[in-house]
């Protein structure tokens, strides 16, 4: 909202002084960290929400204080940089966030022109306003936004940016092609001041902050932090490290030595202008007409802005014609002849309710926070990873903490940061847990790696599901009917514990399983028994299981890094399992491919006391015979263990090239498919992953992180080099 807006405000119910001031104080209090500090205290949702308050007390009472945020751009400059005199003000932007506000600033811009407008539509980058001055065609200043009228002097860090030109050069004929060639400019003007914006892509602000985490050092919360915070740099040779850009968008000031030489008169014309000299300009500007063409611009980008490599905030919709834009003029703070039309945020502030903490397949414990449920990058956020301790002491969360839960494009959601100011005194700490929250097993962390784990194994409640899924699996015992609905019903009413139980399971008990069905039907709370002759199958396919080979049943136990491989030459070293279980560390490093981490992950495995049990019980009551050993080799086609499984890769990988990743997981067995369906077992999802996440989200289907990923091609013996 600008004073152009003012007729859709709502009174708003304090309109008292006190209130007002307090508004002034906060936002400006906000407004220090955010602009001076680099280092925002509350998410943008909640500065905007605060802003329209105070403006629409303004509008409602006579208070106009001088300090108001409403009437500055920006905030004071920092003073450890030299100021720079801005000869023409740089301006901020009006806001909206509605189609309502939509069809009134084309209302007024209508009015102002008296035919349909054409308007420059442009994507808003969400970095920082900046301002290049070139004389002579060269760049010999460059200034931040700073307060509008002054600015600070940041040349020698913009000289680092590779997207900003050094020098200016006039297109060459052979390029002109390139633009459109009418506005191309014929000589290197002798003055010119462009605006733009310099910011972070995210693939290069997703790599800083993997560096920094792994480091220790402070990661930034947004690209836009990161992009303001390392251009605002003392040392240049920091800026020159971080991965900065530059798109142009506007010129300030333009004079030519020749008087035959001007300016096209149409903003879009100004930008391809700029282009003909090497400025970069932003590929998705459009000109658009009318209410149609902005509301299809503003969609169009809505949509293209989770695969884009760098984060916008809305759009910017300028009327094209340079006339109109005169005649219109500014308001105190902004253009009146430009809006920037916001998307919904991507950053939003919750209270976090609990932590709770999860025990994963492998023992893994992560905790997750319980959030008091937020919309957020369009969809609404209650729970959210935390990943590790580490991550608790880096983010120094406390239960009942506001926080700030982000979801950028179509990405897992995480919390970027606490609000420290908004503490009561009554939040509580986080304390992780001294043992696994399910069994009480002892924890355990090895050297180099953050995760804590379950020690628990085969006992564990939250492991045994997962546990028995695995030793059920094709690959491994290959119990065929025995779905992860199955299991989790058998585990939960107690029917079974471990997958020794499975083999004292009668037909009579087995039928009488109770399944929910709430998923099948969408019906809640729906059951249903699993019935005489389901149940005669499984009994006669856990039979039938008796006569695995020896290597099936060591994989099937699932032992860290003991893949179907390793299995298979574990057993082709010892005859039975009991030479197995008795093997020494040095006995599992000598035999080839057997290394360090496998041999004492079996060590582990094998000294805990449940683990025992279950298999004894598994040889002396359930009788399996585990003598023929099948050849070592390469991974036979029915050892595969993703055999007849379906993956789909979505978003960027960066440690792997997707090519890598399909022939890996078809190595194993898996299908790789492009499309998520109620088929799909897998999703592996890079950075700026896109509607197949949230499809597979919806759906339940499991997601790797792409670091999950390489982990679970780890259990496999697949190693990225
Ligand atoms: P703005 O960011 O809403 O709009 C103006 C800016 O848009 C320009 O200065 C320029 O940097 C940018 N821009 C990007 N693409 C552009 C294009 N194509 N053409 C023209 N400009 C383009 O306004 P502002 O005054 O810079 O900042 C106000 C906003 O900053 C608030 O709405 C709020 O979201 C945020 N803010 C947040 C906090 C906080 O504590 N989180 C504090 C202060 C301000």
């Amino acid at each position: 909202m600008s004073d152009l807006f003012a007729s859709l405000a709502q009174q708003p119910d304090d309109l008292s002084y006190e209130h007002y001031r307090e508004l002034i104080d906060t936002l400006n209090r906000y407004a220090r960290a955010y602009y001076v500090l680099d280092n925002p205290i509350v998410p943008d949702v909640e500065y905007d929400r605060l802003y329209r308050e105070l403006e629409a007390i303004e509008l409602y009472s006579e208070f106009k204080d001088a300090d108001s945020p409403t009437r500055r751009v920006g905030d004071a400059i920092n003073t450890s940089f030299a100021p720079v005199a801005h000869k023409v003000p740089l301006m901020s932007l009006g806001d909206i966030f509605d189609d309502e506000e939509l069809v009134d600033f084309n209302k007024r811009m209508l009015e102002a022109t008296g035919s349909e407008v054409e308007y420059c539509a442009e994507p808003k980058l969400d970095g920082l306003a900046i301002s290049l001055i070139y004389e002579k065609g060269v760049l010999v200043k460059a200034a931040t936004r700073g307060d509008g009228t002054t600015g600070e002097d940041i040349t020698a860090n913009a000289k680092t940016i590779k997207a900003i030109p050094l020098t200016l050069h006039v297109m060459k004929d052979d390029m002109v092609h390139m633009i459109d060639a009418s506005f191309a400019a014929q000589s290197i003007p002798d003055y010119l001041d462009v605006r733009g914006e310099v910011f972070m892509p995210r693939d290069g602000f997703k790599k800083w902050n993997e560096e920094a985490k792994a480091k220790g050092q402070k990661v930034f919360a947004n690209p836009r932090n990161a992009a303001a915070g390392s251009l605002r740099q003392q040392d240049s040779r920091i800026t020159a490290l971080r991965p900065l850009t530059f798109n142009a968008y506007y010129i300030g000031q333009c004079d030519f030595e020749n008087d035959s030489d001007h300016l096209p008169d149409s903003q879009y014309g100004r930008l391809q202008f700029l282009k003909s000299l090497g400025l970069p300009v932003n590929e998705h500007i459009k000109v658009v007409k009318g209410i149609s063409g902005l509301r299809s611009f503003y969609e169009s980008l809505g949509a293209l802005r989770p695969s884009l490599n760098y984060d916008i905030d809305g759009t910017v919709l300028k009327v094209n014609d340079i006339a109109t834009q005169e005649e219109l003029g500014f308001t105190a703070k902004a253009p009146r002849w430009a809006i920037a039309y916001k998307f919904p945020p991507e950053e939003a502030m919750t209270k976090l309710l609990n932590v709770d903490f999860q025990v994963g397949r492998t023992g893994k414990i992560t905790p997750v926070a319980r959030l008091q449920p937020v919309y957020v990058g369009g969809t609404t956020i209650s729970n959210c990873t935390l990943h590790n301790e580490e991550e608790l002491k880096r983010l120094d969360i406390k239960v009942g903490d506001t926080v700030i839960v982000r979801r950028a494009g179509d990405v897992i959601p995480q919390i970027s940061g606490v609000v420290k100011e908004k503490r009561d005194g009554s939040e509580q700490e986080v304390v992780f847990p001294k043992v696994c929250p399910e069994c009480g097993s002892a924890l355990e962390r090895e050297d180099g790696e953050v995760a804590y784990r379950c020690t628990g194994g085969l006992v564990c409640p939250k492991q045994q599901c997962q546990a028995i899924e695995h030793y059920v699996e094709r690959a491994a015992m290959d119990i065929d009917g025995l779905g992860e609905r199955i299991v989790e019903a058998m585990v939960s009413s107690q029917m079974i514990h471990n997958i020794a139980d499975l083999y004292s399971l009668s037909e009579e008990t087995l039928s009488k399983l109770i399944i929910d069905t709430t998923n099948e039907k969408e019906e809640e709370g729906k059951v249903r028994l699993l019935g005489k002759v389901v149940a005669k199958k499984i009994i006669a396919n856990i039979d039938k299981s008796r006569q695995r080979p020896l290597n099936r049943f060591i994989y099937a136990l699932g032992i860290r890094d003991v893949g179907a491989t390793t299995a298979k030459i574990l057993a082709a070293n010892f005859k039975t399992i009991d030479e197995l279980m008795q093997a020494s560390f040095e006995k599992l490093t000598s035999i080839n491919n057997i290394g360090g981490v496998a041999a004492t992950h079996i060590i582990d495995f094998f000294k805990e006391e449940h683990n025992r049990t279950v298999i004894e019980r598994l040889l002396t009551e359930a009788k399996l015979d585990l003598q023929a050993c099948e050849q070592v080799s390469e991974m036979s086609e029915d050892t595969k263990p993703f055999l007849g499984k379906t993956f789909v890769l979505t978003g960027t990988l960066s440690t792997l090239k997707r090519d890598q990743a399909k022939e890996l997981l078809e190595g194993l067995g898996a299908k790789v498919s492009g499309s998520v369906s109620k088929k799909t077992y897998a999703v592996v999802a890079g950075t700026e992953a896109g509607s197949k996440l949230t499809k597979a989200q919806e759906l339940g289907i499991q997601v790797y992180s792409e670091a999950e990923f390489i982990e679970l091609l780890g259990q496999y013996n697949i190693t990225l080099s």
